[in-house]
């Protein structure tokens, strides 16, 4: 008998062709998965953006392949489209505003009448501060001029906010990206909403204090702002920053070399800007031995509900430890000694950020590509966090919530034919990490691991070989996969039949790319996408059904 299904088979098709009749496309490293429809990539864009590219596409290449994704939703269904940005947008599930931001200004300048008139609307809950409102007036300057509908909506963002919350964003964003309040209010050119965004305007396009501002309790912190810049005298700006609730924003940076003055600031600092300073408050000595400054910092840390409220993201507090700890700042900032308490404090807001996850108490393995390409690029532009650190990361927070789990990495031959760097057998390898470890020696762990191709099979295929009893796979990859001689799909489904159980498997998008090696016909498997706070209760649910 000649055998046939040798090499066409449902069952078993090398990862460099498609499944014979499952709508597989190729993927950018030569293999085949399944194209996720433009909603699937519409959220991975607007949770991961695409700076810094991947490993196979530039960051221009990548932008440009999922503006069209955005461009193909509005044309298909703009209030879909625009109710999605809105929703990652406002329940920050996402590690930057930004590319919720790009594409709610493409709806505004590129959408259909109805679209434009909803993204507009939208405005105000997407862009919730001063900086947002400028990234916004940026990227839809790319898309057009200045219409009518860009005049009313921005007119209304700055009436539609209350006078004194209108002053702390006209105060603490001042100008970004060559756009200042000034150039919006000039294109604008709203009529004020009452005399007290009159008096706001007016001091933002002139600079000067009009007539009844002194009297103005909207307008109270703009008056203090011109009297810190008066005085030299550290008591008297200290007491002004802490009874006006000035933000560091409004300080001159001669000032924020004093330890009085980042007490001063503390007690009105939202969490972002508190996370974001860590270093400099330490530096400046903030944090000497029994400081109270110290035990706020940490209590502040360790308040889950001020951070989900706050829409700290994960991602923030990631970056914000590594650099940290390192004791030196990134773009000369100097350099301090980390204080031991706020790592481990940023250590457990890591988890916090991400809410509480109920347990779906199933038995999990957590299977990490660590193939070259993870190692490329970056995660929301931040420096350093690659895909593949960053799904140590992420496995890391279900790791924490589900008792009976285990990790492994995986990676096959450079070349695919088994073995960590050809020869021997595919690469799995136990990876001792735990939630007890602290974050930043965990993900050097998995920093350290070889690498080499990519086949996302190889959790299924060890756990059926080595006889390893899991109710669901949790691949976090880029789908990029390539070196296998069975399709990732193929072999879960291999695993059910010769274990007995019904299998899962989670698929954890790490890049905004188009495909997924889930098979979107059963029901059995899911894409996710990677850092969206979202995504650890999904798998728990998921896992649990
Ligand atoms: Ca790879």
């Amino acid at each position: 008998m000649f055998k046939y299904t040798k090499f066409f088979s449902t069952k078993i098709t090398p990862q460099r062709e498609p499944i014979p009749g499952s709508g597989q496309t190729p993927n950018s490293a030569g293999g085949y998965a399944w194209p996720l429809d433009d909603w699937g990539r519409l959220d991975r864009f607007l949770v991961l953006g695409s700076e810094g590219g991947t490993f196979y596409a530039g960051e221009r290449e990548l932008t440009i392949e999922n503006a069209e994704v955005v461009a193909r939703c509005l044309a298909a269904d703009g209030i879909r489209t625009i109710d999605r940005i809105v929703d990652i947008s406002t329940t920050g599930r996402a590690p930057k505003n930004d590319p919720a931001i790009f594409s709610l200004a493409m709806a505004a300048k590129l959408g259909d009448e109805v679209t434009r008139r909803a993204a507009y609307a939208a405005l105000p809950q997407v862009c919730r501060i001063g900086t947002h409102l400028m990234h916004f007036a940026e990227f839809a300057q790319g898309f057009g001029g200045w219409g009518r509908g860009m005049r009313k909506a921005v007119g209304a963002w700055f009436n539609g906010k209350r006078a004194d919350d209108l002053a702390l964003q006209l105060a603490k964003y001042q100008s970004r990206d060559g756009w200042s309040n000034r150039d919006l209010l000039r294109l604008a050119h709203p009529r004020a909403a009452s005399p007290s965004h009159d008096r706001l305007f007016a001091w933002a396009v002139k600079g000067e204090l009009a007539e009844g501002a002194a009297e103005d309790p909207s307008l109270a912190l703009i008056v203090a702002m011109e009297e810190l810049r008066k005085t030299d005298d550290l008591a008297t700006a200290a007491k002004l920053i802490r009874d006006k609730r000035v933000p560091r924003e409004c300080v001159a940076t001669e000032w924020l070399k004093q330890p009085e003055i980042w007490d001063a600031l503390l007690p009105a600092m939202p969490m972002t800007a508190m996370i974001r300073n860590l270093a400099t408050m330490t530096r400046v000595g903030l944090f000497a031995m029994g400081s109270e400054a110290l035990e706020l910092v940490v209590s502040r840390l360790a308040d889950r509900e001020r951070l989900v409220k706050a829409r700290v993201h994960p991602i923030a507090v990631l970056s914000a430890l590594a650099t940290y700890k390192s004791g030196r700042g990134a773009r000369g900032q100097g350099t301090w000694v980390p204080v031991a308490k706020v790592l481990d404090a940023l250590d457990a807001a890591f988890y916090a950020c991400f809410g509480a996850v109920e347990p779906a108490g199933k038995r999990l393995l957590l299977a990490l590509d660590v193939s070259g390409s993870m190692a490329s690029g970056e995660v929301a532009g931040v420096p350093g966090l690659t895909p593949r650190v960053a799904s140590a990361a992420m496995a890391l927070v279900t790791a924490a919530t589900e008792r009976d789990h285990a990790f492994v990495a995986f990676t096959a031959a450079a070349g695919g034919y088994g073995g960590k760097w050809g020869g021997g057998v595919a690469g799995i390898s136990a990876v001792s990490i735990s939630p007890r470890q602290r974050l930043d020696d965990a993900v050097a762990e998995v920093a350290k691991l070889p690498m080499g191709g990519t086949d996302c099979a190889l959790p299924m295929i060890w756990a059926k070989e080595n006889r390893i009893d899991v109710d669901t796979f949790v691949v976090y990859t880029d789908n990029e996969t390539w070196a296998g001689s069975v399709h990732p799909a193929q072999a879960l489904r291999d695993y059910r039949n010769a274990r007995g159980i019904p299998a899962k498997l989670v698929v954890v998008g790490m890049t905004s790319t188009g495909f997924s090696v889930a098979d979107p016909s059963d029901a059995g498997m899911l894409d996710v996408v990677g850092f969206d706070t979202s995504t650890p209760p999904v798998i728990a649910d998921f896992a649990r059904a």
